[in-house]
């Protein structure tokens, strides 16, 4: 590992360690302080993952609570505060890159933190995640959901301005590591380069269906023809572990050697799966509903392969899920839909399903036409949340429908709108986009795998090791664009993204 080397070399050139305790001598103090902030945080997020595991599979009672608290205790430590906001600011004096990089997911685990973290927030949180829960308790109080959570998303704006940003939505891309101008960008992009495919699209179902208007129903419509041919259905085998471990063999990775556990079980109702990373990189466990698909699965070990081949030993870079800004979210999905896209290679299509040729290249065709849906759909889904905080003084309905008609092209008046009461929305503020942008580098990371590795690559043993080796080893030493330049020689390129599905 290249970063672990770098440390090493550090310790062993005396020379250099002289040089490093001149330019910084408080280091040495920051660094053990870190030290033992990280334990603890660490340690936190063993318990908070597990109580999560119990809190899905149902093994035993979930106690969230207790890990919360811990978490608060810890985020507030002024000591620690008060250091990431001396050397944040100057991180770049640090020549330990190691260290400078810790202090940068320290200000932005502080910084989200201070939001979530927040007592009102994280109680009105607290209260809209238990209204949503599912429960066998048969009278349950009256809950006013949406004026709640229009008030949550009301408090993360007043919060985020107070630590001075414009609002929410600036203070997560900061966050997240995206940048909100990437991400502004990125959107304008994406909207204009799926346009003209898009349009075409629409005329042609107007056309054949002799439809006088498009509407919502024939978007949707469109936005399925992408999910039920992206799908791996038609498998072979019935059951989905072991063919999770075929899938993760033919590439080199042997799972029985993994601390994995994989489980299938009754999950409440909306409940498709869950992986969670519990003690990076000793502990991952997923549990999955009966039925899910193997796309699915193998989206859920991709987490799992993530988490299981990070060799980094600082734990506020190994990256846990829980506080938002410790991990790229971005990345991550990246990483589990380059697991399950496994599962769209036509040479593992032809060897673990039931198609014919022809049906997978059928099939791939259909894909290839209503991608422009999926990606339209996808603007307009995450858009939807990033408006709310954007122009709070928009209505929720006002919102979807202007966007249905920017996006979908929709030109009848009658659209349908959709409640606010969606987990996401509480839970994991501002995520949506991370769906689309894993597509995207999932297609980026398999073209440049069949370019090294041939046609053949879901069979080629060399490429779990590749994986590992390039995406997984040092976890967010470097920053997500950085791991991509390792892996496919360069950063996600939106360009490559429309040639590979021939948008034109
Ligand atoms: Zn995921």
């Amino acid at each position: 590992m290249k970063n672990k080397l770098f440390k090493l070399a550090l310790l062993t050139l005396g020379f250099n360690v002289f040089v490093l305790a001149a330019c910084n001598s408080t280091n040495p103090e920051l660094e053990k302080f870190l030290d033992k902030k990280e334990k603890q945080f660490e340690q936190i997020s063993y318990e908070l993952g597990d109580a999560y595991w119990n809190f899905y599979s149902g093994e035993a009672k979930a106690d969230l609570k207790t890990p919360k608290d811990e978490f608060y205790n810890l985020l507030i430590n002024d000591t620690l505060n008060n250091y990431i906001k001396e050397w944040y600011p100057k991180r770049a004096e640090i020549k330990d890159t190691i260290l400078r990089r810790r202090i940068e997911l320290w200000h932005r685990v502080l910084l989200s933190a201070k939001v979530e973290y927040d007592a009102e927030i994280m109680q009105l949180r607290n209260e809209l995640e238990e209204a949503l829960q599912v429960s066998d308790k048969k009278t349950k109080e009256p809950y006013d959901f949406e004026t709640n959570m229009l008030k949550l998303i009301q408090l993360r704006n007043k919060k985020a301005v107070e630590l001075g940003f414009d609002n929410y939505v600036h203070l997560t891309f900061e966050v997240n590591g995206l940048g909100y101008q990437w991400f502004k960008n990125f959107v304008i992009q994406m909207d204009s380069l799926s346009y003209n495919a898009y349009r075409s699209l629409v005329d042609k179902t107007k056309e054949e269906k002799n439809l006088e208007k498009f509407d919502q129903r024939n978007a949707y419509r469109l936005y399925a023809q992408f999910y039920r041919n992206t799908e791996s259905r038609n498998v072979k085998e019935e059951e989905m572990i072991p063919l999770v471990k075929e899938s993760l063999a033919n590439i080199g990775i042997n799972y029985s050697e993994l601390p994995a556990k994989l489980v299938e079980k009754e999950l409440p109702p909306g409940v498709g799966g869950q992986g969670l990373m519990i003690n990076i990189p000793n502990d991952f466990r997923a549990a999955m509903t009966l039925g899910v698909e193997i796309s699915t699965w193998m989206h859920e070990m991709g987490h799992g392969l993530h988490g299981l081949f990070n060799s980094i030993d600082e734990p506020i870079l190994e990256g846990y899920e829980w506080i938002p800004g410790n991990a790229n979210t971005t990345f991550a999905e990246g990483m589990a839909e380059t697991s399950a896209w496994i599962t769209r290679n036509p040479e593992w299509q032809k060897k673990y399903t039931n198609l014919t040729k022809e049906e997978i290249a059928k099939k791939r065709e259909l894909v290839h036409e209503s991608v422009p849906a999926y990606i339209r759909f996808s603007l307009y889904n995450f858009m939807i949340e990033t408006e709310l905080y954007l122009n709070p003084e928009k209505s929720y309905e006002e919102i979807q429908t202007y966007l249905a008609k920017k996006y979908l092209l929709i030109e009848t008046e009658e659209i349908r709108t959709r409640g606010l009461n969606n987990i996401i929305y509480v839970s994991y503020p501002l995520y949506l986009q991370n769906y689309l942008l894993a597509d995207m580098i999932a297609s980026q990371v398999h073209t440049a795998l069949n370019e090294k590795f041939g046609e053949n690559y879901v069979f080629n043993k060399e490429v779990g090791p590749y994986l590992i080796k390039n995406f997984y080893s040092a976890g967010e030493y470097y920053n997500w664009n950085e791991r991509l330049i390792q892996g496919t020689g360069k950063p996600l390129d939106i360009e490559a993204y429309f040639n590979y599905y021939d948008i034109k």
